[in-house]
């Protein structure tokens, strides 16, 4: 039987045999009591490569951007994101249920802000209003087909929170994507983000865990917020064993996903039921299928040849390319879209 070719998501990668190595090697201790080398090893390290102080390894990056958001405002005040955010459209509600705040949606350019929409969207210090106290970004940006953010438009965004004194929050879910991309320098979003929220279990490949970043208070203050929300965890080390892996192996070669992405957009734009794709620029293929198709009934004829996808919205699909897609995956699909 053809083996699945799985493009809903980067998140269904499985650990290799060398990741599983270094799970197993890890030595371990009690995280809640701040023991576990490995765990204290995984935050120390993505801390230096952001340039930020330090790092809370968590189960999820829901987590790590509830935290974020739970240390950064009081109830009765106001974040300000787009209006495709993860931390809006996917997270259960959560800014509401564990911060108590208002959102501001901010209507972007393939979920990217600019600076004069993040500083129209400051409240005026007056009783009608919740004021605000944080603006989040997303880099790349899921629902903007993987569009990323330079180093230069994040530095305008900081600009416009420190002049306000807003906190700035990345949800870095794909930010080794954006990286990769752009070719910035890691370091230097130390220089513009007060938190960044970093998954290892999207397309650097670790079975679970992300990581936050901050300063030590707000580093402590969020390790006081995570065991509140029962996400003190015990060994797990050998959680954090995998992302050390990753970190170490699996960054560079995310510009094979993006090249991947790249192809099957090419294939996509040479079919007749395709009316339109967001120009990839990452690991993530949008598009919107014409009348040809409804989105269930794509979706259910490539599952007939063993491809997953995502509906994401009416006539709309979604692709993730990572780790686990082989060539002969990529050359089966590519070959499946032309014959539709
Ligand atoms: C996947 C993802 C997250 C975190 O998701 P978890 O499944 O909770 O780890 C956060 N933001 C974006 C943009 C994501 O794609």
């Amino acid at each position: 039987m053809q083996s699945i070719t799985d493009l809903r998501s980067d998140t269904v990668t499985k650990p290799t045999q060398a990741m599983l190595q270094a799970m197993f090697a890890a030595p371990v201790g009690d995280d809640v009591y701040e023991e576990d080398p490995t765990v204290n090893a995984l935050e120390a390290k993505t801390a230096a490569m952001f340039g930020m102080e330090a790092g809370l390894f968590c189960p999820s990056g829901t987590m790590t951007n509830q935290i974020a958001i739970k240390a950064h405002t009081q109830p009765l005040t106001e974040v300000i994101c787009d209006i495709t955010s993860h931390i809006y459209q996917y997270e259960g509600g959560g800014i509401m249920f564990n911060s108590g705040a208002s959102v501001a949606l901010v209507h972007g350019e393939r979920g990217k802000m600019t600076p004069e929409q993040v500083a129209a969207h400051i409240r005026p210090d007056n009783i009608h209003y919740p004021p605000t106290k944080l603006v989040s970004l997303e880099n790349t940006c899921n629902k903007g087909g993987g569009a990323f953010y330079t180093l230069d438009e994040i530095a305008a965004i900081s600009a416009v929170c420190k002049e306000n004194s807003l906190a700035l929050h990345l949800d870095g879910a794909r930010v080794f994507n954006a990286l990769v991309a752009s070719g910035d320098d890691a370091r230097q979003y130390g220089l513009y983000f007060d938190s960044i929220s970093v998954c290892l279990s999207k397309g650097l490949g670790t079975p679970v865990g992300s990581v936050l970043l901050g300063n030590r208070d707000f580093i402590k203050y969020s390790r006081r917020v995570r065991k509140a929300l029962g996400g003190g965890m015990r060994q797990a080390g050998y959680l954090a064993a995998a992302g050390i892996y990753a970190l170490d192996n699996n960054i560079s070669r995310l510009e094979e996903d993006h090249h991947k992405a790249k192809l099957l957009e090419e294939a996509l734009l040479q079919t007749n039921y395709v009316e339109s794709v967001l120009p990839v620029q990452t690991n993530i293929v949008i598009f919107k299928l014409n009348h040809k198709y409804n989105d269930a009934a794509f979706i259910n004829t490539l599952g007939e040849q063993n491809i997953k996808a995502s509906a994401f919205g009416p006539q709309m699909i979604r692709f993730v390319t990572h780790l686990d897609v082989t060539d002969e995956m990529l050359d089966h699909t590519i070959n499946v879209l032309k014959s539709l």
